[in-house]
């Protein structure tokens, strides 16, 4: 099935706003990535062919099934067909160039496999979406570890607050915020993301520029 849009929250967990030096927002900071950033090589993260800092986030990700502006966690979580762990891919160095001088993120986020994603599960009863607890290693050594239950806002709210400016489409893809551990990613690298609630244990390797 193919996404309709990327939807990215940004500063959902208060570690890594901490550890960005950024300020908590009073409603979820929200943002786009092309559909060309999903890339075209399965688990192949080829790096951009700009910038200095090439960083990880793993983020909880859910997609949308049915179309609509629902409101409540009831209708919200209905709205969730699957869910899943993804990677948003992030040129530290030139997102923090854009915030200094006020221009959007597009050149630090949008390139192409900015957005990976790794196998959906559907949602069912067997999935709490309110304690997904996941990892990020890389080669192996464990870099981040979150919880859905340690986000500000859960993932029903997120679903609500992005409804509530963009009419959501099915197939619609809202990826939830990344817990504190971001780091420099160097080609070569292997990033595994995992988590025993949804059965994900998922590789993506780091590859050079592509031609
Ligand atoms: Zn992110």
């Amino acid at each position: 099935m193919t996404a309709a849009r990327l939807f990215f929250v940004g500063r959902n967990y208060a570690k890594h706003i901490k550890e960005l030096g950024n300020k908590v927002p009073d409603n979820p900071l929200l943002f786009f990535k092309p559909l060309s950033a999903l890339g075209r090589e399965g688990h192949t993260i080829h790096r951009p062919h700009y910038g200095e800092q090439f960083q990880q986030e793993a983020e909880v990700a859910v997609k949308i099934g049915s179309a609509g502006r629902p409101i409540g966690q009831e209708a919200c979580t209905k709205a969730i067909e699957a869910v899943t762990l993804g990677l948003d891919m992030t040129l530290r160095d030139v997102q923090q160039e854009a915030k200094e001088k006020g221009l959007p993120w597009d050149e630090a986020k949008g390139f192409d496999d900015g957005a990976k994603l790794a196998e959906w599960k559907k949602v069912d009863d067997t999935v709490d979406l309110l304690s997904i607890h996941f990892f990020c290693h890389i080669n192996d050594e464990l870099k981040q570890e979150g919880d859905t239950a340690e986000m500000m806002l859960p993932i029903w709210k997120l679903v609500e607050a992005v409804g509530a400016k963009w009419s959501l489409l099915p197939g619609d893809v809202i990826f939830t915020g990344t817990p504190a551990g971001v780091c420099d990613i160097q080609v070569g690298d292997e990033i595994r993301l995992s988590s025993e609630e949804l059965g994900i244990d998922e590789t993506f390797s780091v590859k050079p520029p592509s031609p």
